[in-house]
């Protein structure tokens, strides 16, 4: 009996990877796979190709990343169309995570020397006669993992820091999106076509897992939790070290002062676009008790005009087949346990598309409330106050970011939410601001893409201290007298006794 096909699951054909639409079933991209010895020659190419590209120093690959961005922000439509074709999204939500990316290359491009370059910094009466001096310098070879949802944005928010700290990097796409990890590779070769500096190696996770023992010098990691502990597992072997941005169950709190249309609004968006296939997408709401049925009720009408299906449609198909399976069960687990479907509902799973959905009243240990869904679907319940809406949101051991809508409070709850990143009277903005660090605690992973410290992440930080005057209190040979050392003791009384 031969298998049946389903669209959108990634076929491995004649030792080629193809991948297909989840929609329609068309190819949509065939790559070689590539076996643990490929990995391990890709990540000795980039080796000597970091190298020179480190010697190109923060101007040079500035120019370089800076063509690149250009030729992103040239070819929009093109790539956005293949992120449609390869993984089903819609091709406005393509575009908008283009967009992002794009954002991210510019600002790492330009703002790697301040953050990086060599520095002088201040010394302090202890040590005084020498000078300090930091730089931040490439790790040599980065390997990237990436997932599929944000198969753009992901991997670029690693990779472009990366490569702006002087970084070769060697990009392992997902399985479901390999077409589109072998054009961003591709379009780079096309400004960068000197040496392999940015390349991509195809397969299953036993790629990635190849990747991560091919003598990388760091791994950064996008996916799920528990490939992420694989990941880390496989890493600690040779003390390789990882950034690990994983899985969310993002909260969105609604106070009492809150514009009740601008949160509808953010919160239709923040959770159902891209079907919902979004680490940051809003997957609960906590609302509290004065305004939860008006609340609901917008969110109801907001969410129940969006389309549904292949093209141009607000929400494009469940991009991996075995989703659809998560979805429903968390749908079922929610209404058998007294939740209310007040849209969509058990017959809204529709495969390989999922109509919105919207659940309240859902009990708090239920799988829709607890467990990462990835789907198009929400809860929304009612709380008594502010307060045990951050108690709710906080239960989980997922921490990703947050939305928090409101006037007087709000700020001061999104610094309580615990959570590596939260927007106020939005949802989701924090991704694109090339400024701000992005990344998780607890199981959605440690470290930070984007930002200055996206930037030192892929960088170590080097410490010199230079001799500028004789020492006044010798203490740093065996030549100090002990009058030497008498001296310096009451030195250190009369600077830090007090
Ligand atoms: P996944 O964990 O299944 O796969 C991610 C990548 O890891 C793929 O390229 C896969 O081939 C590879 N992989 C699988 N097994 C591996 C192993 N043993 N060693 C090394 N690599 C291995 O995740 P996915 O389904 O592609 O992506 C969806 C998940 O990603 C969701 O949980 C989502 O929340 C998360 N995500 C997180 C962020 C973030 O920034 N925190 C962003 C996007 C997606």
């Amino acid at each position: 009996m031969t298998a049946v096909h389903v669209p959108g699951t990634p076929i491995i054909e004649d030792g080629r990877l193809v991948s297909t639409s989840p929609a329609t079933g068309a190819e949509a991209g065939r790559l070689p796979v590539a076996t643990a010895e490929d990995v391990g020659r890709a990540v000795d190419r980039a080796r000597a190709a970091g190298e020179w590209w480190a010697g190109l120093g923060f101007g040079g690959r500035r120019e370089r990343l800076l063509r690149w961005r250009s030729l992103l922000a040239r070819r929009i439509e093109e790539i956005a169309e293949l992120v449609h074709t390869e993984g089903g999204k819609p091709v406005a939500d393509a575009v908008v995570e283009v967009v992002t990316a794009v954002e991210h290359v510019d600002w790492a491009a330009r703002n790697a020397r301040r953050v990086l370059g060599p520095r002088r910094v201040r010394s302090r009466l202890v040590l005084a006669e020498f000078s300090a001096h930091l730089e931040y310098q490439p790790y040599g070879v980065v390997g990237v993992i990436g997932p599929w949802n944000y198969p753009v944005f992901t991997p670029i928010g690693s990779a472009a820091y990366a490569l702006a700290a002087g970084n070769a990097v060697v990009l392992k796409p997902s399985e479901y999106t390999p077409a589109v990890g072998q054009w961003l590779v591709d379009t780079f070769a096309e400004v960068v076509p000197e040496q392999p500096v940015f390349t991509a190696v195809h397969g299953l996770g036993d790629v990635g897992a190849a990747l991560c023992r091919s003598g990388v010098d760091k791994v950064a990691f996008t996916g799920s939790s528990a490939t992420a502990r694989k990941v880390m597992a496989a890493c600690a072997e040779s003390l390789t070290p990882v950034l690990l941005e994983a899985g969310g169950k993002d909260a969105m709190i609604v106070d009492a002062d809150a514009d009740l249309d601008a949160a509808a609004e953010a919160c239709v968006w923040g959770a159902l676009t891209n079907a919902g296939q979004t680490c940051i997408g809003i997957e609960r709401v906590y609302a509290v008790e004065p305004v939860f049925d008006a609340f609901v009720g917008k969110v109801v009408e907001r969410a129940g005009r969006l389309t549904v299906g292949p093209d141009n449609a607000d929400i494009g198909p469940i991009t991996m087949p075995s989703q659809v399976e998560v979805i429903r069960r968390h749908i079922d687990d929610a209404l058998s346990r007294g939740g209310r479907a007040v849209l969509g509902g058990a017959d809204a799973v529709q495969p390989p598309y999922v109509r919105p959905t919207v659940l309240v009243d859902v009990p708090e240990d239920s799988a829709a409330v607890r467990e990462e869904t990835f789907g198009p679907t929400l809860t929304i319940n009612r709380v008594r106050d502010a307060d045990e809406a951050v108690a709710r949101a906080n239960a989980l051991s997922y921490g990703l970011g947050g939305s928090v809508f409101g006037r007087r409070h709000a700020v001061a709850i999104a610094r309580r939410l615990r959570s590596g990143m939260a927007s106020v009277n939005s949802a989701l903005t924090f991704a694109g601001m090339s400024t701000l660090p992005f990344g998780g605690v607890g199981d959605s992973g440690f470290g930070r893409i984007h930002g200055e410290d996206g930037l030192r992440e892929f960088s170590r930080a080097k410490a010199i201290t230079r001799r500028r005057a004789r020492s006044l209190l010798p203490s740093t040979t065996f030549e100090r007298t002990p009058a030497d050392v008498a001296r310096l003791v009451k030195a250190i009384k009369v600077i830090y006794g007090r």
